[in-house]
């Protein structure tokens, strides 16, 4: 799985609501269910509602600098910008089948008669990016009059369980690769789904010659309402064909300037429409582009809550921090040095690694939102053979909001001795080396096992506390090769407290806070941090020592790779006590508010 590593990323959907199985059901009686789900609308909230969510919203606005860019990197962001609001309106239908009409109703409306109530929902859409809300005490429930959420979205069918499309794959073994493909959307199996997927394949000629043999499976369907699956560029052909030009043009606005950049848009075109990213993946690892970087399509799976598999559709364009890329690229150089270092087996890894600091001029879809770096791609084929890339998101990670709450859990959480040893610079370098970190360490088990496979349940927290661990390791090398100053040095050690800060019990499912918890409780209990009062107090002269040993412990687990060890592991060092609890409740006292919107100086806003 692909690692976002974000300060605030979206939760995790919890399914919401439960419908008898179909195939528990005669077929007259299941479309009789779907009627109903359909028409059990929620009624709209009223503005009251609606404010006391936007009560606890903060605006951020990201808007960079583009005066730089040549004239045809200016044709090329909006070229891209337009393929984002494809990619954004792709993103919403995924989440929910009434998202973009009931978007349509509402911004007609506004249109007509703009009011307090239609400008709050409006805003309300745009922070969800649907008509589902998380609300106050992290529930979703629909806030325009639609059906509420349901854990198949709109990448299965309607009603369809895990359970349902599980036992049709055990009948059918030949579909099950189809069925479960990230990038494919699954069915029922009657003749209006089958009619309109042969339709677009009609109107696309590109799509039929790219996708052989799929016109005559399609044909060969029996219409029993089981299930089958199309890939995503047949079942968002308009959109993606219309993607495809785009792409081409904005590569064709910057051939002359940046080839490189162009070459990997033309790829990444042709990709989305052959349902098939390695083309693109392999030229966006390995290209040197000039000014602009892009993600585009469908990479994370974190919005699908039946079986975590189909990718959701995103565009991220990026303008490069030319200097700041320059200073990272160098700072990362010597891999092999510090990998040595590590209390791990030795292991040759890359010198080198493509990261680049960025600018967001806009973020579209599942990319939407405050995540401050990205690694991708997920595919373990496609990093095996061509490496990832790190976009750091620099006017994210830096932006009032994101960096005032971060500041007032510290402040709020540590004697006022420390106050002012944390800047914004130090959680930069923390999430830098973070990401670099993913990169060192163990990468499999002592006999040879994937780690994923063996830990399970334990690998993803094991792998995310090893990479904060790296990040904080590391600094006594980087302080000798020059590369910190002692307050540079001093401001990262905190940066590594906060980042243990929890204003809420982890639980068990939630892999970022239980690792964060257990190097608080490591910290307190090896002399790192103490209790003054209810406040922590740091002991920097222990870091180095602290931060190796449990660094030492957390590899040799993963190397072990034993499950069980691992488990014990999280369990010993997970407690949870009043001093903890009241902790907790100070910081959610000096919290903030609780959501933020994004809005994009590029899109006019
Ligand atoms: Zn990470």
């Amino acid at each position: 799985m692909g690692r976002l590593c974000a300060f605030a990323r979206r939760p995790v959907a919890a399914p919401g609501l439960t419908i008898p199985p179909m195939r528990t059901l005669p077929p007259a009686l299941a479309l009789a269910v779907l009627a109903v789900t359909a028409s059990a609308q929620a009624p709209e909230w009223d503005l009251a509602r609606a404010r006391a969510i936007l009560d606890q919203t903060a605006e951020l606005r990201l808007a960079p600098e583009l005066s730089g860019l040549g004239p045809g990197e200016r044709t090329a962001v909006t070229k891209l910008l337009d393929a984002g609001v494809l990619m954004q309106a792709l993103y919403e239908q995924q989440r929910h089948p009434q998202a973009l009409a009931s978007k349509a109703a509402l911004d007609a409306r506004h249109a007509q008669a703009p009011t307090e109530l239609t400008r709050a929902l409006r805003d309300l859409y745009r922070l969800n990016q649907g008509p589902i809300a998380v609300t106050l005490d992290n529930r979703r429930e629909p806030f325009l009059a639609v059906a509420p959420q349901a854990p198949e979205r709109n990448v299965y069918p309607a009603g369809a369980t895990a359970e349902a499309l599980e036992a049709f794959a055990q009948a059918h073994p030949g579909r099950r690769a189809e069925l479960f493909d990230t990038r494919s959307v699954v069915r029922r199996a009657d003749a209006a789904s089958i009619a309109a997927d042969l339709a677009a394949l009609d109107r696309h000629p590109v799509l039929d010659g790219l996708h052989p043999g799929l016109r005559a499976r399609l044909q060969a369907l029996p219409r029993d309402g089981g299930f089958y699956a199309v890939p995503q560029a047949v079942a968002h052909a308009d959109e993606l064909v219309a993607a495809h030009r785009l792409l081409h043009e904005a590569a064709d606005a910057v051939e002359d300037e940046d080839p490189e950049f162009a070459g990997y848009l033309r790829h990444r075109g042709r990709d989305l429409l052959a349902n098939d990213y390695e083309a693109g993946d392999a030229a966006w690892v390995s290209g040197h582009f000039r000014n602009l970087n892009a993600q585009v399509g469908s990479y994370e799976t974190y919005d699908d809550a039946l079986f975590g598999v189909k990718a959701f559709f995103s565009l991220s364009l990026l303008k490069k921090d030319a200097e700041r890329s320059a200073a990272v690229a160098q700072a990362v150089g010597g891999l092999q040095a510090i990998q040595d270092a590590l209390p791990a087996p030795p292991r040759r890894v890359r010198e080198q690694i493509p990261v680049g600091v960025y600018d967001v001029i806009a973020d579209f879809g599942q990319a939407r939102g405050t995540n401050t770096a990205t690694i991708l791609p997920n595919e373990a084929l496609h990093a095996r053979r061509y490496g990832r890339v790190i976009l750091l998101r620099r006017n994210v990670m830096t932006a009032a909001p994101i960096l005032d709450a971060q500041l007032a859990a510290f402040r709020a959480a540590t004697v006022p001795a420390h106050h002012a040893e944390l800047h914004g610079d130090a959680e930069f370098q923390r999430t830098l080396w973070h990401e670099v970190g993913h990169y060192l360490g163990v990468d499999r088990t002592a006999d040879g096992r994937d780690l994923d496979a063996a830990l399970q349940g334990a690998a993803d927290l094991l792998e995310e506390m090893k990479a904060d661990l790296v990040s904080l390791f590391a600094g006594p090398a980087l302080r000798a090769r020059g590369y910190y100053d002692d307050a540079a040095l001093k401001a990262l050690h905190a940066a590594g407290v906060r980042r243990t800060l929890q204003n809420n019990r982890p639980r068990r499912d939630q892999p970022y806070q239980t690792m964060q918890l257990m190097q608080q409780n490591w910290f307190l209990e090896h002399g790192l941090l103490s209790w003054q009062g209810d406040a922590l107090a740091i002991r920097h002269e222990r870091y180095p020592e602290v931060v190796a040993a449990l660094l030492k412990e957390v590899l040799d687990v993963q190397h072990a790779g034993d499950r069980a060890r691992a488990e014990a592991f999280v369990a010993r060092w997970t407690g949870w006590s009043e001093r903890h609890e009241a902790l907790a409740a100070k910081l959610r006292a000096a919290g903030g508010p609780r959501f933020r919107l994004v809005r994009y100086g590029a899109l006019g806003e």
